[in-house]
């Protein structure tokens, strides 16, 4: 348990589908600058308790508090105003739009003007879309997908995809970033550029939740680790302590 407040806290979280309890009464918190990982064997309800805490997905009970302010019965585009931001496991992106495109797209629900001021093409509408599209030429070569800037989405590689859609994330200034799954399918030199890219935008401060099954990457990565069997919470503590865990070695890595 982190020792600041925390900046993420969930809570009794549950959500049933048709009588299967794919999350059931989960509770974590995320402390300032933490990347807590999220594991569990497929189907354990990982990717619904994201679904839940963004909005993606209605819960049927618990709180999620964001900075201490209450996110439950939120819309996904207010969730992410309030500076939650995510990846999916299955990449989406917009293959037909341009790179710049997509990372515009991204910040579309957040640094908008109000639309009168875009209809008038007011200078603060001007300002805006200055200061949007530098920081989506930013991010896209922090990604290193730079040359490939013009671009359609279409033209990229599935983990060069995965480099996109992280960028999307971050284009909204997240106080958190969920990535699901984000090494999953992805080759051996791109795991390495994501690795090394949670990793420096963590060292400047950026709060992770990182869905992965890449064991080896959390046990490096994270700093504390939560573990999902069946929608409920089975172990939760430092990757040293997760990994000599015997009900985890039992449940999740088949020990
Ligand atoms: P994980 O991400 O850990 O692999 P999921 O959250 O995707 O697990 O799934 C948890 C459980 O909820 C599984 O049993 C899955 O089949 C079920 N589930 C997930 N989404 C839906 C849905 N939209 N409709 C019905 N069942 C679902
Ligand atoms: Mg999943």
């Amino acid at each position: 348990m982190p020792s600041q407040q925390p900046l993420l806290s969930v809570e009794g979280l549950s959500k049933s589908f048709s009588g299967i309890r794919a999350v059931d009464d989960l509770t974590f918190v995320v402390g300032p600058g933490e990347i807590l990982g999220l594991i569990g064997p497929n189907g354990s309800g990982k990717s619904t308790s994201i679904d839940c805490i963004t909005g993606f997905a209605k819960a049927d009970q618990g709180s999620v508090l964001l900075d201490g302010k209450r996110l439950n019965g939120a819309r996904a585009e207010q969730i992410a105003q309030a500076g939650l931001s995510r990846t999916f496991q299955n990449v989406r992106v917009y293959d037909r739009l341009t790179l710049m495109e997509n990372v515009l797209i991204a910040r579309q629900a957040y640094d908008c003007v109000p639309w009168w001021q875009a209809l008038a093409g007011t200078q603060a509408c001007r300002g805006a879309e200055r200061r949007a599209s530098e920081r989506g030429r930013e991010l896209i070569h922090l990604v290193g997908l730079s040359t490939m800037s013009a671009f359609p989405a279409a033209f990229l590689s599935y983990g060069q995809k995965k480099l996109l859609a992280l960028a999307m994330a971050l284009m909204s200034n997240p106080k958190i970033v969920i990535l699901d799954e984000p090494l999953a399918g992805v080759n051996p030199t791109v795991i390495r550029r994501i690795a090394g890219l949670i990793q420096s935008l963590n060292s400047d401060g950026q709060t992770f939740i990182i869905v992965e099954h890449n064991v080896q990457f959390i046990m490096e990565h994270c700093s504390r680790v939560v573990v999902m069997e069946q929608g409920r919470k089975l172990a939760e503590g430092p990757p040293s302590l997760i990994k000599e865990d015997e009900r985890v070695l039992h449940a999740y890595l088949g020990k």
